[in-house]
């Protein structure tokens, strides 16, 4: 029984120690032309490989990142499991990076850093932590820990989910009218959704105009769920004062893109959260362990919803 790595050298280094380690009786490759197909039951990988079909017994079909939406999981065997990552790295960059976005924004630092290329001496009237609404759409693995590394600086916080949903000191909401009422009580919303047809194109001019003036975005999810344009229409009119945004569509971004010099727009190259492979491993093995002992490994994803 073999796991095949498909990923980067440095990463499959670490998880070829720790599957040494923790589960000997499975032979690890890094090699895709080596290995017997047939003895292939598990397999990480970012995307999907064009040959999967030659893995007759494969059994777990592991993304190595958070999100799975860049496999075609149609082409995926339905007696094939698909788990996406779910691991402790990812959630504390995540909740680093979202930290670090809402605070840039509270504290006006798009508008400061514009100012500082200007050599621009100037206060911006600030605001009270109490009086900066943060709505989270997504309070799956991702959006919940965000918000709950949010909650020491005293920001009213509501999260947005598909399901109801409830946890201590966030307001939780759901469905159309839920987010009709989260949208008209943030200041600053952050976008934590997996990318599927229900998510693509979420983030458009419909969504922002629901947004009260001033408002700011955090967009941490996919690419394909912001409607550019509209962002940048929202904030040339005033109507959105700022935006960090992690994810764009197509990545890498056309060095004639109008993100890159827009003076409300803090860009980074899609690296809010990144797998971190000695966490990963032991997740990864925790859930072949979980497989072998006949329970569901942690982040099976659910092909009807598509996450
Ligand atoms: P998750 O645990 O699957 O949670 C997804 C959340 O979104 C759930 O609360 C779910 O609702 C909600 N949701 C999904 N579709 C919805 C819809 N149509 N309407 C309303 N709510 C919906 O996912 P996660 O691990 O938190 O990750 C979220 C996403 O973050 C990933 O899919 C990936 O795209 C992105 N990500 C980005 C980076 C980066 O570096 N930028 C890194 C990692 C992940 P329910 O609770 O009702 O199921």
């Amino acid at each position: 029984m073999t796991f095949l790595f498909n990923s980067d050298a440095k990463r499959g280094a670490i998880f070829a120690e720790a599957f040494a380690r923790e589960l000997p009786d499975i032979a690890f490759s890094m090699d895709p032309k080596s290995v017997k197909p047939d003895a292939v039951h598990f397999l990480i990988t970012w995307t999907v490989p064009e040959d999967l079909a030659r893995y007759r017994n494969l059994e777990i079909l592991f993304s190595i990142g958070a999100g799975i939406d860049q496999f075609h999981i149609d082409a995926v065997p339905a007696s094939v499991k698909v788990v996406r990552m779910v691991e402790d790295g990812i959630v504390r960059m995540m909740q680093e990076y979202v930290t670090l976005a809402v605070l840039a924004l509270h504290r006006d630092l798009p508008a400061y850093l514009d100012q500082q290329r200007r050599r621009t001496w100037q206060t911006i009237a600030s605001r009270q932590a109490s009086e900066r609404r943060i709505g989270v759409l997504g309070l799956g693995m991702l959006g919940s820990a965000v918000l709950e590394r949010l909650q020491p600086f005293g920001f009213p916080l509501s999260g947005w989910s598909r399901s109801p949903r409830e946890i201590d000191g966030i307001r939780c909401l759901s469905g159309r009218d839920g987010l009709d009422i989260l949208l008209a009580t943030t200041d600053i919303l952050v976008c934590l959704l997996p990318l599927t047809d229900e998510t693509r194109g979420f983030l458009n001019a419909e969504l922002f105009a629901g947004l009260p003036a001033g408002a700011a975005l955090v967009h941490v999810g996919r690419g394909p769920q912001l409607d550019h344009q509209a962002l940048i229409d929202a904030l040339d009119a005033g109507h959105l004062s700022g935006a960090v945004v992690d994810v764009t569509d197509p990545e890498p971004l056309p060095a004639d893109d109008a993100f890159w010099n827009h003076p409300k727009i803090l860009l980074t190259p899609h690296i809010a959260s990144v797998t971190q492979p000695e966490t990963a491993a032991v997740a990864v093995i925790g859930n072949i362990k979980r497989h072998q002992a006949g329970l569901d490994p942690i982040g099976l994803v659910d092909r009807n919803r598509g996450y």
